[in-house]
C-alpha cells in the first residue's frame, strides 16, 4: 500500500496557490496602465498650467498695452482741448459770438465731443449744445478755474474735461469738452481679445468712471468670484492694496456662474485711475481644451478598457481555478473526494466537534488484485465506484469518504464505539457484496479495516490516516473482514519492524542467522526419526531474536524467502557433508513460508541447490502450512508445486495441522507425506474428545499413507497421549529443545541413534 497524502497534499499546494506568473502579468499591467494614466493627465495637467501661464501673461500685456493706448488718448482730449483754446484766440468774443459758437460745434464734431463749453470768470458762456446747470457746477471747472485740468464725471457717464483759458497770463475762464458715454466706452474697449474682453476704468477705491456697456460685471466685483474661491478672495484683496499703490497684476477667477476668468488691472500712468480688463481665461485654451477634453475622454476610455479586462480575466481565472480545484479534489476513477479533498473535509468535521468524537478509518479491500486480473481492470474501476458509491451512502453529513490509493478507501465517521464502528463495517461490506446476488460467478470482496479514534483535534489528518494504517497492518493474517484499532503499541511494533528489516541484509550476508534442529522421535523406541530445521537469529548487539519477532514481519515483505533458501541451503550442506562423510543422517524438514507459493516457479533454486548438493532423495522435507491452499486462487496450482516438489525428491508435509480451518477434505485433495499434529491437540490430553480427534486423524492418516507428528509435547504425560493415540513421531521439549546444528550433529546424533 502506498502513502499518497504527503504528494496530494503537495498537489493541493500548487492548486491553492495558482499562477504566480500570471498574478505578476497582471499586476505588472495594472501598475503600467494606471501609470501610463496618470502620466497623461499630469502632462495633460502641466499643458494647462502653461497655456494659462500664456494667457494670463498675454492678457497682461495686452492690458498694460491697453491701459497706456487709453492713457495715451485720455491725454490727447486735453491736447485737442489745449490745441482748441489757442484756435479761439483768434476770436473776438465779445463781437463774433456766432462765429465762435460755430467754430465750437464743429470743432465738437471733429474732436467726438458732444458739448464744447467755452465759460468765462465774468460770465459770459458759450458752448456747441448749450449748457446745463449740473455742468456749470461740475468739479473740474472749479479746478480748471484754478488753472489745473480738471476732470469731471457727470450722471451717465458723461466725463467732462476742463482746462484754464489764459488771456495775458491771467486766467479768464475755462475750455471744457464733454465726451458721451458711447464715446468714453468706444474709448476703452479693447481691440484685442477677439471681441471677448470687457474693460473699465475705475478710480483707485474702485467707484467706477467708464464702464462697458454691460456695467454690471464690474459694480460688485466681489460678487464676481465664486464664494469659498479663496485665492480669488486674496487675489482681490491684493489688487485693492496695489491699486492704492499704481501697481498693476492679473489673475485667475471663477465667476458666479462658474465661467473662469481672467481679471488684469493697470493703471493709467496720467490719472489715479485703473484699467480692469476681464477676459475668459480659456482665450488661448480655447483650442487645447478640446485636446484636453480628447485626452481625458481617452483615459478614461482605457480605464474603462482596463477594468473590463480585468473584470473578465479574474472571472476567466475563477472559472478555471474552480475547475482546477475540482479536478485536484476529484479522484478520477470513482468521481467521489480523493485523498487531498478528505483530509481538509476532515480537518474542518473534527476540528468542530468534541475530542475523540470521530474515527479515521482505512478500509482496504483484500482480494481487489483478482478482479483486476480475472476481469480486467475495467471492471476493476467499475467495483471501485460500486464501492465508492456504496461508501457514500453509508456516510452521513458530517462524515466523508474517499478513495485513497488503488484499494484503498478513507472514512471519516462520528463514531468513537468499537462495535458500532465494526457493525457499520459489516453493513458497508454486505453492501458491497450484495451485487453477488444472482451471480453465477460470485467473488466475494473482503473488507478489512484499520481505525483511529482522533482524540487531539489538531492532529494532522495524515498522521491519523497512518495510525488507521498501522492498525490495519497490525492485524493478523488469521483476521479477515474486521476492524482493528490503533494501539500506541502498534507504533512501537512497527519501529521495531523497521529496524529488523535494516538489519536484515547485513546479517544474511554476515551470517548472523543461524540454523538450529530439533529433532523428532519415533516414541516407542526413542530414536531419531528426523529433525525440523528452525532459524534463528543471533544478533552480535541485539542477541538472539525468536522467529516470532521477525517471521510475520519477512513473511509480509517477501524477505522471508531468502531466509527459507539459507536454511535449506544450511540443511543441504550438512545432509552433503555427512552423505559425503559417510556418516549416518535423518531426513531434515524446512519451513517453507507461503509467501513461496505467489510466485510460480519458486521451486526452482531449491531444486538446483538440492542437485548441486547431491541431496538423496527423501531426505528433505519441505513443511507449509495450509494457508499455502486458501490463498493461493489456483488450487490446481498448489497441487501442481506439491507435484513438482515431489520431482524434486522431497517430501512435503502439512504443518500446524489443527491451528486453522484443518478440513479434512483438505488432506485427500493433496498429496502430503506428513502432517503435523499442531501442539493445540495435546493440551486437553484429559478429554475424551480430543483423544477421539486425534485417534481420527491419525488412522486417517495412516490410511492415506501419510505421517503423523505430534508437534509441541512438552510433558510425559503429553508424550503418553501421543503414544495412546498412535502418533508415530513426536517433536518437542520433552525429547530436545531446537539445538544448534553443531549440537545436533556432536551431542545429539552422536547419542541418540537412528
Ligand atoms: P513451526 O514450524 O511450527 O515450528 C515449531 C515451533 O515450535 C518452533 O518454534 C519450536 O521451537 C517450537 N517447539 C518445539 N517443541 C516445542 C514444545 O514442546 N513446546 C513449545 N512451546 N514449543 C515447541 P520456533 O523455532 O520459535 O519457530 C516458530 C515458528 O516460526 C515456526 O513454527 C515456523 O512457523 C516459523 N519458522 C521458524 N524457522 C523458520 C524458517 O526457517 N522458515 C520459515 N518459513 N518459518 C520458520
Ligand atoms: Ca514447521
Ligand atoms: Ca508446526
Amino acid at each position: 500500500m502506498k502513502k499518497t497524502a504527503v504528494g496530494e497534499q503537495k498537489n493541493l499546494h500548487k492548486v491553492s496557490r495558482p499562477a504566480w506568473g500570471s498574478r505578476a502579468i497582471l499586476i505588472t499591467l495594472t501598475v503600467t496602465i494606471v501609470g501610463i494614466c496618470v502620466w497623461m493627465l499630469s502632462n495633460t495637467d502641466g499643458l494647462r498650467q502653461a497655456v494659462d501661464e500664456k494667457t494670463k501673461a498675454y492678457v497682461e500685456e495686452v492690458s498694460v498695452q491697453l491701459a497706456s493706448d487709453i492713457d495715451y488718448r485720455l491725454s490727447k482730449i486735453q491736447m485737442d482741448l489745449e490745441m482748441l483754446k489757442d484756435s479761439i484766440k483768434q476770436f473776438d468774443r465779445h463781437s463774433q459770438k456766432d462765429a465762435l459758437e460755430n467754430f465750437l460745434q464743429r470743432k465738437a464734431d471733429i474732436l467726438d465731443f458732444t458739448n464744447l463749453i467755452l465759460l468765462y470768470k465774468d460770465g459770459e458762456v458759450f458752448s456747441s449744445e448749450g449748457v446745463q446747470e449740473e455742468v456749470l457746477q461740475a468739479q473740474g471747472i472749479q479746478d480748471a478755474r484754478l488753472g489745473k485740468y480738471g476732470v469731471s464725471f457727470l450722471g451717465n457717464q458723461e466725463i467732462l474735461y476742463s482746462i484754464p483759458v489764459y488771456e495775458n497770463g491771467t486766467i479768464t475762464g475755462v475750455l471744457a469738452g464733454l465726451r458721451s458715454k458711447e464715446n468714453m466706452q468706444d474709448l476703452i474697449q479693447p481691440r484685442s481679445f477677439s471681441g471677448q474682453g470687457l474693460s473699465c476704468i475705475v478710480d483707485q477705491k474702485g467707484e467706477v468712471i467708464v464702464s462697458p456697456t454691460e456695467l454690471d460685471p464690474f459694480l460688485h466685483l466681489e460678487d464676481i468670484f465664486r464664494q469659498g474661491d479663496t485665492e480669488a478672495a486674496s487675489a482681490i484683496l491684493e489688487m485693492q492694496s496695489n491699486m492704492q499703490e499704481n501697481k498693476g497684476g492679473t489673475f485667475f477667477l471663477t465667476a458666479a456662474d462658474s465661467s473662469n476668468l481672467v481679471l488684469s488691472y493697470n493703471p493709467l500712468p496720467s490719472y489715479d485711475w485703473v484699467l480692469l480688463t476681464l477676459v475668459p481665461s480659456n482665450l488661448i485654451s480655447h483650442d487645447t481644451d478640446h485636446f484636453v477634453a480628447q485626452m481625458y475622454i481617452i483615459v478614461f476610455g482605457i480605464i474603462c478598457l482596463f477594468a473590463l479586462i480585468l473584470w473578465l480575466s479574474f472571472h476567466l481565472h475563477k472559472r478555471y481555478y474552480r475547475r482546477l480545484e475540482k479536478v485536484a479534489f476529484t479522484d478520477p476513477v470513482t468521481g467521489g473526494m480523493n485523498n487531498a479533498a478528505f483530509q481538509l473535509k476532515c480537518r474542518e468535521l473534527i476540528s468542530q466537534a468534541k475530542p475523540g468524537s470521530y474515527t479515521v478509518l482505512l478500509l482496504n479491500l483484500r482480494n481487489f488484485k483478482l478482479i483486476n486480473e480475472t476481469f480486467g481492470s475495467r471492471e476493476g474501476d467499475r467495483t471501485l465506484r460500486h464501492v465508492m458509491g456504496i461508501l457514500k451512502e453509508e456516510v452521513g453529513e458530517k462524515e466523508a469518504a474517499a478513495r485513497g490509493d488503488a484499494d484503498v478507501f478513507y472514512l471519516c465517521l462520528q463514531e468513537n464505539r468499537q462495535e458500532v464502528l465494526q457493525n457499520r463495517l459489516d453493513a458497508i461490506r454486505e453492501k458491497i457484496n450484495a451485487f453477488n446476488q444472482g451471480r453465477k460467478d460470485p467473488y466475494y470482496l473482503t473488507v478489512n479495516a484499520g481505525a483511529y479514534v482522533v482524540e487531539d483535534p489538531e492532529l494532522e489528518i495524515t498522521l491519523a490516516q497512518d495510525r488507521a494504517q498501522t492498525a490495519y497492518q497490525s492485524r493478523t493474517s488469521r483476521q479477515e473482514n474486521v476492524c482493528v484499532f490503533y494501539d500506541a503499541a502498534f507504533t512501537q511494533k512497527l519501529k521495531e519492524e523497521r529496524n529488523l528489516n535494516n538489519l536484515f541484509r547485513e546479517s544474511l550476508a554476515k551470517r548472523f542467522f543461524k540454523v538450529y534442529l530439533q529433532p523428532k522421535v519415533y516414541p516407542g523406541s526413542g530414536k531419531t526419526a528426523g529433525a525440523e530445521a528452525l532459524i534463528r537469529w543471533e544478533h552480535p548487539e541485539r542477541g538472539t531474536i525468536y522467529p516470532s519477532e521477525f517471521i510475520p514481519l519477512f513473511e509480509r515483505n517477501g524477505k522471508i524467502c531468502a531466509l527459507d533458501l539459507f536454511v535449506f541451503e544450511e540443511v543441504c550442506r550438512m545432509l552433503h557433508r555427512r552423505k559425503e562423510r559417510g556418516m549416518p543422517c535423518c531426513p531434515v524438514s524446512v519451513n517453507l513460508s507461503r509467501a513461496h507459493f505467489a510466485a510460480k516457479d519458486f521451486l526452482e533454486p531449491f531444486g538446483k541447490l538440492a542437485k548441486a548438493y547431491e541431496i538423496p532423495e527423501g531426505w528433505i522435507e519441505l513443511e507449509f502450512t495450509e494457508s499455502v491452499f486458501f490463498e493461493e486462487e489456483d488450487i490446481e496450482r498448489a497441487k501442481e508445486q506439491i507435484r513438482e516438489m515431489h520431482r524434486m525428491g522431497f517430501r512435503c508435509s502439512l504443518d500446524d495441522f489443527g491451528a486453522g480451518f484443518s478440513s479434512l477434505g483438505l488432506l485427500m485433495e493433496f498429496d502430503v507425506d506428513a502432517i503435523k499434529l499442531d501442539r493445540r491437540f495435546f493440551r486437553n490430553i484429559q478429554s475424551r474428545k480430543s483423544r477421539i480427534v486425534v485417534e481420527s486423524v491419525v488412522g486417517l492418516a495412516r490410511r492415506i499413507g501419510a505421517d503423523v507428528v505430534a508437534e509441541g509435547v512438552e510433558t510425559e504425560e503429553q508424550l503418553q497421549f501421543a503414544r495412546d493415540t498412535g502418533c508415530p513421531m513426536v517433536q518437542g521439549y520433552v525429547y530436545a529443545k531446537p539445538m544448534p546444528m553443531q549440537t545436533f550433529e556432536e551431542q545429539w546424533l552422536a547419542e541418540n541413534k537412528l
